[in-house]
């Protein structure tokens, strides 16, 4: 009797996605775990954050994106911890028990120690950060057709 292991994979980003499309599924059942329940496409951050394409062009639900893999279960939650003696981890949305455990969970700004930078700049890691920044920039041209002669000159 073939007994499939359970596999956690935390992180949907490239990493994660590569992985469970590659992991056998007559071997493996796997719960892939994500705070977001879509896909970034972050090389595509920019174009959203000038306006050039729509957030939902970059956005890609994970839940679609394995709709045909039967053995690949979606998990909306942020992984808080991990107790690797009871093989389980902790979410906001309760305990999930694992045999191998990946986690995939991409990277943070690095401010290298700056809090001014931390607390002044605008930062690019997600689809949201990428709206903020847009709505930064047309603000500011809606600034200056309201600005005094010399702001204007200013911006
Ligand atoms: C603006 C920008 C442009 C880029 N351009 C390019 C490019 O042109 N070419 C290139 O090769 N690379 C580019 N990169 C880099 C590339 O996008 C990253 O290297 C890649 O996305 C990393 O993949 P990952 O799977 O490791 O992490 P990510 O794609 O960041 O995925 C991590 C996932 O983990 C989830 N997660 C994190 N913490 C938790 C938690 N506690 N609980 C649950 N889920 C969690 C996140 O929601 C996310 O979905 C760019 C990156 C940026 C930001």
């Amino acid at each position: 009797m073939n007994i499939k292991k359970k596999v956690i994979v935390v992180g949907g980003g490239f990493a994660g996605i590569q992985l469970v499309r590659k992991l056998d599924d007559k071997l493996f059942d796997i719960i892939l775990i994500d705070k977001l329940n879509h896909h970034q496409f972050q090389p595509l951050f920019y174009q959203v954050a000038t306006s050039q394409i729509e957030p939902s062009s970059i956005s890609f639900p994970l839940r679609h994106v394995f709709r045909n893999k039967k053995n690949v279960m979606i998990r909306l939650a942020k992984v808080s911890g991990i107790n690797s003696t009871e093989n389980t981890i902790s979410t906001n949305i309760g305990d999930f028990k694992y045999d191998y455990l990946v986690l995939a969970l991409g990277c943070k700004t690095n401010f290298f120690g700056n809090a001014e930078l931390s607390k002044n700049t605008l930062t690019l890691k997600t689809t949201y950060e990428a709206i903020r920044i847009r709505n930064h920039i047309l603000q500011t041209f809606e600034n200056i057709i309201t600005a005094k002669e010399e702001e204007g000159k200013a911006c």
